[in-house]
């Protein structure tokens, strides 16, 4: 499996990410539960574009998610993007939600993420 070595954070192991969950970086958060949090990226690709991740730091992309151990940590997910969506006005019009997983898809953070994208109507094929 092709690994991600971007963005890590060799000093405490995870990523950039535990370092905004441990609120050692400043990010904008618009989320948090006692599992999820969700922050707006640092490199809007759309007039909302948040980043919804779990807590836990062991989960590397979509490749890496058991079915079993993390099915209410991904409903909990799914259920935190429509809540943000309402809350930044995109539910209504519409919205996109990306989990780049791996070397081909342009994942640099390798900490599951879901990209929730709106605000703008999409292309598709997406780049
Ligand atoms: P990926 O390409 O791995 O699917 O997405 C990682 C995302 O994280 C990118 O859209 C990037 O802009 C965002 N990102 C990377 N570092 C930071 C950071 O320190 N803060 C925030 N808010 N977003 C970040």
């Amino acid at each position: 499996m092709g690994e991600i070595t971007a963005k890590r954070d060799p000093e405490n192991g995870g990523t950039i990410f535990s370092k905004i969950i441990r609120k050692e970086i400043p990010a904008e958060i618009v989320f948090e539960s006692d599992n999820v949090l969700a922050f707006k990226d640092i490199h809007p690709q759309a007039p909302v574009h948040v980043l919804i991740i779990p807590k836990v730091t062991d989960i590397e992309s979509a490749r890496t998610i058991d079915p079993k151990r993390h099915a209410q940590l991904l409903g909990d997910l799914y259920e935190a993007a429509n809540s943000i969506a309402k809350q930044l006005g995109v539910f209504d019009s519409g919205f996109r939600l990306v989990l780049n997983s791996g070397p081909d898809s342009g994942q640099e953070v390798p900490h599951l993420h879901m990209h929730l994208l709106g605000g703008r109507k999409m292309n598709w094929p997406p780049g």
